[in-house]
């Protein structure tokens, strides 16, 4: 691509910072050079997204920048990682400085607020292509798999469920009101709950974050755990904007099966339940039990006396609703 190294210059050559002080050599040689911290194990994952695929084609690079890194770090929230660098991979159709600087400024800001530094990457033209490999540290030993779920073990998620999904849908049939801007920032800019993971990993004994839909998600802790999970629906957490727009049925039906919630489900056992909502005494994002791990395997709905066995379907890229074009 001609130009490319102007447009890194210009546009990638400063993002971040790394907490942990361990990037040695940042963008600029053929590679970057870091210093792993004593006792501590390297977490990696790389998200990529695709223009008409993952957003509308159109979308603005600031809103781009904070559902890829957002959607990128969750992960590490998901293993009680803290952020350090990350990688970029870029493919871009043409080089529209507009498009590129809100991208790279929005970049920057949360790349800074979330401590992860920028230490390279790759820039290609073809269509609106992006990649973000993802970069963290847990103490050895110590991050939080899938596969410890026990029976009896309560089931907790952060925030609320099923707002992007909703977002997506005002999205994917153009509706506009009053609840649209706040559903719509809940699809583009995902905050990865890092810092509620680090308050929950003492006291989490499986975790993952919510991309494809709790059902289904949950359903990778269960496998992953060889359990099963009894749901209550109406402890379900949902926002009040999901639940005035769509109402009470379709709102748990995106909490359980709408996609890219990026909030975290977690378990944690019954005893430990004090000391965990101690831990979370003065956080600000909240934390809500919404059912408990059983011995038989599946999930079902508890409710009113009637239990109800469900599919762990989830949210498909490759179904209609997850595609724009
Ligand atoms: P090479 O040809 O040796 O692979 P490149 O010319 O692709 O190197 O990249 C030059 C430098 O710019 C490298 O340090 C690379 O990591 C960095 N870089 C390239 N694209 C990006 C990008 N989109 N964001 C951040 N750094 C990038
Ligand atoms: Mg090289």
């Amino acid at each position: 691509m001609t130009g490319e190294f102007e447009l890194i210059r210009d546009y990638f050559a400063d993002i971040g910072g790394d907490l942990s002080g361990s990037v040695q050599l940042s963008v600029g040689d053929d590679c970057a050079v870091i210093t792993p911290p004593a006792h501590q194990d390297l977490v990696v994952s790389i998200d990529t997204m695709v223009e008409g695929v993952h957003f509308p084609s159109g979308t603005s690079g600031d809103r781009v920048a904070s559902r890829l890194l957002g959607a990128a770090l969750s992960d590490l929230a998901a293993m009680a990682a803290s952020p350090a660098f990350f990688t970029l991979a870029l493919t871009l159709p043409d080089t529209d400085p507009v498009w590129l600087k809100a991208f790279s400024t929005r970049l920057a800001e949360l790349a800074r607020q979330y401590g992860v530094q920028l230490v390279g990457g790759d820039t290609t033209r073809g269509p609106l292509t992006l990649s973000v490999q993802v970069h963290g540290w847990t103490p050895a030993g110590k991050a939080l798999l899938r596969s410890g779920a026990s029976p009896g073990d309560r089931i907790f998620v952060t925030g609320t469920l099923g707002d992007s999904r909703g977002g997506l849908e005002t999205l994917l049939n153009n509706i506009h009101g009053e609840q649209v801007p706040y559903l719509q920032h809940r699809f583009f800019c995902p905050e990865p709950r890092l810092d509620t993971a680090l308050l929950i990993a003492p006291f989490a004994t499986a975790a993952i974050d919510i991309s494809d839909g709790l059902l289904a998600d949950l359903n990778h802790i269960l496998e992953a755990s060889q359990v099963g999970a009894m749901l209550n629906p109406g402890e379900l957490p949902i926002s009040h904007e999901l639940r005035h727009w769509v109402g009470e049925a379709q709102s748990r039906q995106w909490a359980l099966s709408g996609g890219e919630d990026f909030e975290l489900c977690f378990t944690a056992p019954a005893l430990v339940e004090p000391k965990l909502a101690w831990a979370l005494r003065d956080h600000n994002v909240a934390v809500t039990c919404i059912g408990q791990i059983s011995e038989t395997r599946g999930i079902v709905l508890a409710e009113d006396g009637q239990i109800l066995p469900v599919t762990p379907q989830g949210y498909n890229h490759f179904s209609e609703t997850g595609n724009f074009r």
